[in-house]
């Protein structure tokens, strides 16, 4: 299997695992652009935001807990997924950056 985030999924590619649920996994990233900087995927490969649906409710709990547990819940946070070229996509398994422990500007570059 090629794809790298399913290689992280099943285990066979070490990476800092911050939380896992039944059908999702939050890794640290491993260029990190922040502070707190933390990839939350479905454990199933999805491409991206057009398959979103069936993944939806267990990534977003997964969000709310990966804030607890980097301890930026008050502080605050950002969620950002990149879709395709112009956003920068790099990785084609359907992914949630979550990034905080500084400002972070507005609007994003
Ligand atoms: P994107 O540009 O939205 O596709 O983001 C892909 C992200 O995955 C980038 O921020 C990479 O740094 C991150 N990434 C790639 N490979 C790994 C890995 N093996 N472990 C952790 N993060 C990774
Ligand atoms: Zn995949």
């Amino acid at each position: 299997m090629s794809c790298i985030f399913c290689r992280i999924a099943n285990k066979e590619i070490n990476s800092s695992i911050v939380h896992e649920s039944g059908a999702v996994i939050a890794f640290d990233d491993i260029a990190p652009q922040a502070p707190v900087h933390v990839v939350i995927i479905p454990k199933k490969h999805i491409l991206d935001v057009s398959g979103l649906n069936e993944a939806l409710d267990d990534i977003f709990s997964a969000v709310d807990k990966v804030a607890g547990i980097k301890g930026v819940r008050d502080s605050g946070f950002r969620v950002v997924m990149n879709k395709g070229k112009d956003a920068g996509q790099a990785v084609d398994h359907l992914h949630f950056h979550l990034l905080g422990g500084r400002p972070l500007k507005w609007p994003p570059g």
